[in-house]
């Protein structure tokens, strides 16, 4: 769903509409069945570009990792997974927390990986704390997953 500010060209009021999308919002206003609510004009145009997604909870990462068909950079992702799995402690959602600690000197340093927010990591970032975004194709499974393997 798509919100669009609207105003009326005979009147001047200004009003919101909610739209499908955005190619609903031409198609009506093109048939005139969009109308102004305090005049009943039918002469409607957009009052700014605001789109509003509405709706549940955006997923931070929708990314699908894409299948690749380049077997050399297949094995250089596995190898890098393999070497995470093996080197880094999965810490799971207390990525953040674990890494800011270690960055403060209150806890010690150690290779871990894990999950965080975009927020999360980007003030992480800003606040000098060395930390890398892991493309999907890097990330190895995840401890919990490997046990439902098994
Ligand atoms: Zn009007």
């Amino acid at each position: 769903m798509v919100k669009y500010a609207l105003a009326c060209k005979t009147c001047q009021s200004p009003f919101e509409a909610w739209f499908s999308n955005s190619d609903a919002f031409d198609e009506q206003n093109d048939r005139g069945l969009i109308t102004c609510p305090e005049c009943g004009g039918s002469d409607i145009q957009k009052q700014i570009m605001a789109p509003a997604v509405s709706g549940t909870k955006k997923r931070e990462s929708q990314s699908v990792p894409a299948v690749n068909p380049d077997p050399k950079l297949a094995a250089m992702m596995k190898k890098v997974r393999d070497h995470i799995a093996s080197t880094h402690e999965y810490v799971g959602k207390d990525f953040a927390t674990r890494a800011r600690a270690m960055h403060d000197g209150e806890a010690d340093a150690k290779p871990v990986w894990g999950e965080t927010t975009l927020a999360e990591a980007k003030s992480l970032i800003e606040d000098g704390v060395p930390a890398l975004p892991l493309p999907e194709p890097f990330a190895p499974p995840k401890p919990v997953d490997q046990k439902k393997l098994n």
